[in-house]
């Protein structure tokens, strides 16, 4: 029998070649789903008990043949009658790879619709010149060979198969080559297929030396299995060891170290979709950190980069979803209001507090070892959407310099309102740690970029809390003002700067000179501008003097011996008063060239 597919579709064939130019590799998941497709129906209808399994080992095989320029994809599942055939390739697959085509023909498809769905059995025209379907139905009817070129006429002729099952023979047209080779195919498989439900081999045409040579030393085919038919996100998270979620991570993901924590998503009602999360080890602050999720539709892959599906604050998560109920064949903007992917989304949100709850509530000391990696990706979630911040903030660690981890209410003990006080490096500040330190006082260590920003963010939300960095507020380590004209005219005369105080203090137990103290709020508004500046959004020559109050310690022997010198020589009381402004700038930031070359010969000078 001879047909001619239908007038209205001349067109057909030049558009789907030239169709989806980017995206053509999909022509195989679509044949392999339809076989997968094929095979299920049969095993439900023996399920059902409407039909003898007759020892079916179901399976599909796709098989390169490189001198016959074909890719074969054979399956023993329901099969087609020729009335289906007619019915089913002729007119319905047929109708809707029509209007398929026709709903997004001259769209901008590449950044259009996702996964591309649903031009179905068509797809293979994207590559072949002529297409051929070997099939045999399981009901008692002859099989059919059916052949159809790529301009359009179709044949169907007698076919001898006795095993229910269709195979579809793709010969490549020389445009498409490259899909000749075993490689290419090999990876469009595992990108595609590695999860399909039904074994799939592949057979990439190469003779291969068995292991075991067969008795005569004959020469066979080895087939590989090339998917996993049971993927992990479909078992029962109970039933699975956490070993086996590392190497699925690390397997999928191509990542050589095991995820800092996973998170096995398995939902039925009301949202139905399943999937894992993995929160990937990150080597440093600012590594690359995008979320890569991949997103199936029972078992196949759709796409790699939806990230519509991901809070885009949820950083540097990466995943498989499974999401049966994705509307496919949409747009990306369609998906970021769509209420289903909204609702995924927002499930996925609270599983991840509500797994950081867990382990904080739970295994602390876990916990501890693995909060120095998540923090930055938990407090930039924080930053950025407010609802994941309140379910967590009783579950946020902060380091302190002798590297212990607290919260904040750890911190504040019963306190209604308290002050936390924090460094920001061990090494600048270590002279004022140590000043903490004999106070007994706990110092927090907020040294990263993400700090600043973070700890604003922290008062913002609630006002009984204050930060200060230890450079900022010297009462909390005993100092006590006083008053001295003489002594503060001195230092007023050799420091002679602009935004800075002079105050006499008394700081018990301490024989520092002098110490600078630096306000809280300046020094947080220079530190922003200079990190506009540092990204290019602000005023590269920002350098606005921060407010510096310069506490002259009256219970240090150096300033004791100014007072002493102070009416009788004041040259030398001013020597002396420079250098130990000097040495209070030293104890608090690095010194620039010309006050270091000065404050060298001062003590020069001292000294001889
Ligand atoms: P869809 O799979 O979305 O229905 P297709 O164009 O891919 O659309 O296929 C159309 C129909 O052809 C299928 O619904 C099925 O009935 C039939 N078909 C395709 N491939 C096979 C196969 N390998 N075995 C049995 N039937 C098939």
């Amino acid at each position: 029998m001879k047909g001619e597919i239908s007038v209205q579709t001349q067109h057909i064939f030049p558009v789907i070649k030239r169709w989806l130019y980017s995206e053509k590799d999909i022509f195989l998941r679509e044949i392999v789903s339809n076989a997968a497709d094929a095979i299920t129906k049969h095993k439900r209808l023996v399920a059902l008990s409407q039909i003898e399994s007759g020892g079916t080992v179901y399976r599909i095989d796709v098989k390169l043949n490189k001198k016959a320029k074909t890719i074969t994809v054979s399956d023993n599942g329901i099969g087609m009658t020729e009335d289906e055939l007619n019915k089913y390739i002729n007119q319905i697959a047929l109708s809707g790879a029509l209007d398929f085509i026709q709903k997004y023909e001259g769209k901008n498809t590449n950044n259009g619709i996702i996964g591309h769905f649903g031009l179905g059995f068509y797809s293979s025209f994207m590559v072949s010149e002529k297409v051929e379907i070997i099939t045999k139905s399981y009901i008692d009817a002859p099989a059919v060979h059916w052949t159809c070129g790529d301009e359009g006429t179709y044949e169907t002729e007698a076919a001898d198969r006795n095993e229910h099952g269709t195979d579809i023979i793709m010969h490549i047209n020389d445009d498409e080559r490259a899909y000749l080779d075993a490689v290419k195919l090999r990876n469009i498989l595992d990108k595609y297929c590695a999860f399909m439900p039904i074994e799939i081999y592949f057979d990439d045409g190469e003779k291969k030396k068995k292991k075991d040579k067969d008795e005569d030393g004959e020469e066979a085919t080895d087939n590989g299995k090339i998917n996993d038919t049971n993927p992990l996100w479909l078992r029962q998270p109970a039933d699975v060891k956490p070993e086996e979620y590392n190497e699925f991570y690390k397997k999928v993901f191509y990542d050589f170290r095991d995820p800092l924590f996973y998170i096995h998503i398995n939902a039925d009602y009301p949202l139905n979709f399943k999937g894992i999360l993995f929160v990937p080890r990150q080597k440093n602050e600012f590594d690359s950190v995008e979320n890569q999720v991949k997103l199936f539709y029972n078992q196949v892959f759709v796409a790699d980069n939806i990230k519509e599906v991901i809070p885009e604050f949820l950083l540097n998560i990466k995943g498989v979803l499974d999401c049966p109920e994705l509307p496919l064949n949409v747009s990306r903007s369609y998906l970021q209001t769509n209420t289903y992917v909204s609702k995924v989304s927002a499930h996925i949100t609270k599983k991840v507090a509500d797994k950081i709850n867990g382990m904080f509530n739970t295994d602390r000391e876990n916990f501890e070892k693995i909060w120095t990696d998540i923090a930055p990706f938990i407090e930039y979630a924080c930053l950025r959407d407010k609802k994941f911040f309140d379910k967590l903030k009783d579950s946020l660690l902060f380091k302190t310099i002798d590297n212990k981890l607290v919260t904040l209410k750890e911190y504040t003990g019963d306190e209604k309102e308290a002050t936390v006080y924090y460094a920001s490096s061990t090494e600048r500040q270590s002279y004022y740690i140590n000043l903490y330190k004999k106070q007994g006082k706990q110092v927090l260590l907020l040294d990263r970029f993400i700090d600043n920003q973070f700890v604003s963010f922290l008062e913002q939300e609630n006002n009984k809390i204050k930060f200060a960095r230890i450079d900022s507020d010297l009462e909390a380590i005993g100092s006590e003002t006083a008053e001295n004209e003489k002594l503060t005219a001195i230092f007023k005369d050799v420091i002679a700067k602009e935004k800075t105080e002079i105050k006499i203090v008394h700081l018990k137990e301490s024989n520092a000179p002098a110490l600078i103290n630096i306000s809280e709020q300046s020094r947080r508004f220079n530190d922003m501008m200079k990190a506009y500046a540092a990204n290019g959004m602000g005023d590269n020559n920002f350098d606005m003097p921060e407010e510096i109050t310069v506490a002259v310690n009256l219970e240090s022997s150096l300033i004791k011996k100014i007072e002493a010198v102070m009416d009788s020589d004041e040259a030398q009381a001013k020597k002396l008063a420079k250098q130990a402004y000097m040495i209070a700038l030293i104890s608090s930031r690095q010194l620039s060239a010309d006050e270091m070359s000065e404050f060298i010969e001062t003590t020069v000078d001292l000294l001889s």
